[in-house]
């Protein structure tokens, strides 16, 4: 008789989106009169910019004709795509990231979500809390973090390093010294962005430790202040001891499209091993999850017509992001991110839970959020609201809530 992974079995249910999609859909059927706005989301809402589409339609023109047909990808990702980004994200900011150090993928989260398969299955695990819950789900799957206490919402072996309004979302040196670290900046949930002194201090801990850092960017495009790096690679000492994963989904709208790159450096090394090396040999390498016509489109993101329409769109969501700031603190909440970041991250008034919060928001305001427990225990308390949506429901949304304060 076949065995099921017990380790799934361990992760407790995702109940946080069906529990907002549970409570929003009840809402609206005892209330049909009323118009809900979500707040909510994490994808985006724009449309893919003018450029991305002509790339795509000739990249589909292009699999038409028997001269420019093209099969399976080459493992890493098409050489073209490759070069523009060494290039634009890394040497123009005065990084060395070789095109062959560089793994096109399928989307960020895929190789966030792996990435743990190529280390030791006694790795300790250290993530920020509140954050994306992929990187302790994952490790949940793999075996890696021990039991769960439902009452704490906490792994015995995942090295937790609160990030609170008391040392200002930012992560402190663990006790503990774990093997592999994820840091996501800027932040999801906090918004919470490092900068390169703080980085710093991460990347010389991590090379003296002898720990990983896996630094997820998925935000990167949306940094807005000068003292943070947009990538790990800017902090000297990087090259050794991090892992870097990027995305096209929030700064290009490619969460339906899905493309993404992680950067493995050759200089990352186990002893004699090139962690690269592992990397290379991972689940699908050879098609690489990322089709021609979409790594076509890619080019686009790089282009000077497609940077100043991308510009555009990130505008667009940062313009949310500041009205819900200032609407949230004009209301009078504790309000934190929505700089660096499509996140804002209120702190809920004294004596509710952050579910408490999403019910009063839910039926006073008719608003959605995210409750911030679903992110991780020190995310109790707080309530991310995020910047996707479209302005016109975003300044509706802000009104609304600034009428219940009056
Ligand atoms: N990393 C973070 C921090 C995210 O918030 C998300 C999506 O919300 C992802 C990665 C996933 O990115 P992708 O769409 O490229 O899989």
């Amino acid at each position: 008789m076949f065995q099921v992974n017990e380790n799934y079995l361990k992760l407790p249910g995702s109940y946080l989106f069906a529990t907002i999609a549970r409570k929003s859909r009840e809402y609206s059927q005892a209330h049909p009169d009323r118009r809900l706005i979500s707040l909510g989301i994490g994808d985006v809402t724009q449309p893919l910019a003018p450029a991305i589409i002509q790339a795509m339609h000739e990249a589909v023109d292009e699999m038409g004709r028997a001269e420019t047909f093209h099969g399976y990808a080459p493992e890493l990702g098409y050489e073209f795509l490759r070069n523009v980004i060494a290039k634009q994200d890394y040497a123009d900011r005065g990084c060395q990231v070789e095109p062959d150090e560089i793994f096109i993928s399928d989307g960020a989260k895929g190789d966030c979500g792996n990435i743990q398969e190529i280390f030791a299955e006694d790795s300790r695990v250290a993530v920020c809390d509140p954050v994306y819950p992929v990187y302790v789900d994952s490790n949940v799957m793999a075996g890696r973090t021990g039991d769960y206490d439902a009452k704490t919402g906490t792994w015995s072996r995942v090295i937790y390093m609160p990030c609170t309004a008391e040392n200002g979302f930012v992560p402190q040196l663990p006790e503990e010294t774990p093997d592999l670290i994820y840091l996501c900046v800027p932040n999801n949930p906090t918004g919470t962005a490092l900068n390169r002194e703080q980085l710093k201090v991460w990347v010389d801990y991590a090379n003296k430790a002898g720990a990983v850092i896996l630094y997820d960017a998925a935000y990167e495009a949306y940094i807005s202040d000068a003292d943070v790096p947009h990538s790990i690679y800017e902090i000297e000492g990087a090259r050794t001891c991090a892992i870097e994963f990027r995305s096209f989904s929030k700064n290009a709208g490619f969460t339906g499209v899905r493309l993404g790159f992680t950067v493995v450096p050759k200089d990352l090394m186990c002893g004699d091993v090139h962690v690269r090396d592992l990397w290379a040999r991972r689940h699908g390498t050879k098609f690489n999850g990322a089709p021609y016509i979409i790594q076509k489109a890619a080019m686009a993101v790089y282009s000077e017509e497609g940077k100043a329409q991308l510009k555009e769109q990130v505008a667009y969501y940062m313009r949310n992001a500041k009205l819900i700031y200032d609407g949230m603190k004009a209301a009078g909440y504790e309000v934190y991110g929505g700089v660096n970041a499509p996140y804002i991250w209120v702190k809920v008034p004294e004596g509710m839970t952050s579910w408490d919060f999403f019910d009063y928001l839910l039926e006073n305001a008719n608003v959605i959020g995210t409750p911030g427990s679903g992110f991780g225990p020190s995310g109790e308390g707080y309530f991310r609201l995020t910047a996707f949506g479209s302005y016109e429901n975003t300044v509706e949304a802000m009104k609304r809530i600034q009428a219940l304060s009056k």
